[in-house]
């Protein structure tokens, strides 16, 4: 980056001053060519006035002034040439300025020598005898002008050069150093930006330095709560086993004990089956294949599926609803809604209901799951989300949960651009929507 500021800064320098130069160069040589014109045009009209007192006495004093004379008959052939021989110049009628001069009186030109190094300035006027009297004055051209200028414009160039690169490097170093200090520091905590543009990049680099302390945190918790979730279970079926092995359990209570052991390593298994899919959703190695998905059918398939879990539970299940397409990979979305309604149906009560609605509405795609069961306290809902947490532990444990379904939901929710709403009222009921962008 310094390098990179370093270079334009440069740039910007070296650009600065050669369009000075070439600027500087092109006023300069207009102002000296107006001269050249007014000293031209009085020199002229002097010369003029001084030949119809004095006749051809007056040129001499016109030649001593570094002017080229040149007097012309009105038929344009050439009388008197201060510089040439007048016998040898071929007839001047041609000219333009000699034209304008026997037209209007005045007239003027200016050519460029063949060598282009010189241009001639010619101003010619009527004189009274009705010829023409003609000054020529010659300057250097405006290239010849940027040649010699260009010694000293290398100089200053130089100069310039230097100069500039002396303060590129003080400018850049200047400008990088905070940022390079903002880097360095790791916890960029207070510190505060060192220009108001740089405002919104201090901010950005908080917010993912927090993220990530957050991340860490959560990553923490989560270790720890596996880990706590995973010895429970693991404890009871030792301890079952110990009690078999010890020969404490004959006949019917040794197999209510195997039943005790059967369920316990049930719930392990679901409970790791569901870290595994959250770790692969976390790290994004499962990315599913988007097709295009109805979610009213998905729905059937999943309450189908789900219709004895609820009979055993007296609940009724229920779909309606639009087709509702959205892209989306058919498997995850299955896991949201079973999830979804498997905590309709848990969370429940014998002759309560779930009802799946799949509605559009302004290009969005609406799956609410609604139940008639126990409802959440307004306190849980910002937490029910995370990975673990359960409002009553013991009733979410004796129905075989592990607190990770709704994380799964955000989840899956998430990677499809849904938007989760949560409404909810203690004994009453409650009704889960995500809304996702629908299929065009
Ligand atoms: P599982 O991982 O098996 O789904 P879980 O159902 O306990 O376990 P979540 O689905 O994440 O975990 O739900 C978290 C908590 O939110 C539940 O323990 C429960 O207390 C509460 N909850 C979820 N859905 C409902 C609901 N429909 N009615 C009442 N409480 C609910
Ligand atoms: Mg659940």
């Amino acid at each position: 980056m310094k390098q990179s500021i370093k270079r334009r800064l440069l740039a910007v320098g070296w650009i600065s001053a050669g369009l000075t130069v070439i600027l500087t160069v092109i006023v300069l040589y207009a102002a000296f060519e107006k001269q050249v014109w007014a000293d031209l045009r009085r020199d002229t009209e002097l010369i003029c006035a001084l030949y119809e007192e004095m006749g051809e006495d007056a040129f001499p004093q016109a030649v001593k002034e570094n002017f080229r004379v040149t007097l012309i008959s009105p038929e344009g052939t050439v009388l008197f040439e201060s510089d040439l021989d007048a016998k040898e110049m071929e007839n001047h009628l041609s000219r333009p300025e000699i034209q304008d001069a026997l037209a209007y009186g005045k007239g003027e030109d200016r050519r460029v020598s063949e060598s282009i190094s010189v241009s001639t300035y010619y101003c010619a006027q009527m004189v009274k005898d009705g010829k023409v009297l003609r000054l020529a004055s010659s300057a250097k051209t405006v290239f010849w002008f940027f040649l010699e200028a260009l010694v000293p414009v290398a100089l200053v160039g130089v100069l310039v050069f230097l100069l500039a690169a002396l303060v590129a490097s003080i400018l850049t170093r200047k400008l990088v150093a905070p940022i390079e200090e903002l880097a360095k520091d790791s916890h960029v905590g207070e510190n505060k930006a060192p220009y108001p543009e740089l405002v919104p990049f201090v901010e950005a680099l908080r917010f993912q330095q927090e993220k990530k302390e957050e991340n860490a945190r959560m990553r923490q918790e989560f270790t720890a709560n596996v880990t706590h979730e995973l010895k429970t279970p693991l404890t009871s079926i030792s301890g079952y086993a110990e009690m078999i092995q010890n020969g404490m359990a004959e006949g019917e209570t040794g197999r209510a004990f195997a039943g005790k052991i059967q369920k316990e390593a049930r719930r392990l298994l679901t409970l790791i089956g569901d870290i595994i899919r959250l770790s692969q959703l976390d790290s994004g190695t499962f990315s599913g294949t988007f097709v295009s998905v109805s979610l009213l059918e998905t729905a059937c398939l999943v309450v189908e599926r789900l219709t004895f879990f609820a009979k055993q539970r007296e609940v009724t299940l229920s779909v309606s609803g639009e087709e509702g397409c959205i892209l989306g990979d058919r498997e995850m979305l299955s896991e949201l809604i079973a999830n979804l309604v498997e905590n309709g149906v848990r969370y429940n009560r014998p002759g309560g209901r779930v009802d799946v609605l799949v509605s559009c509405k302004n290009q969005k795609v609406i799956l609410t799951v609604s139940d008639t069961g126990i409802g959440i306290s307004k306190v849980h809902f910002d937490r029910i989300f995370e990975r673990f947490y359960r409002v009553d532990k013991s009733r979410s444990k004796e129905t075989g949960g592990t607190g990770l379904g709704l994380a799964i939901v955000k989840h899956i929710a998430l990677s499809h651009n849904g938007e989760i709403a949560l409404e909810s009222e203690e004994g009453k009921g409650t009704s889960i929507s995500v809304s996702f962008p629908a299929c065009s």
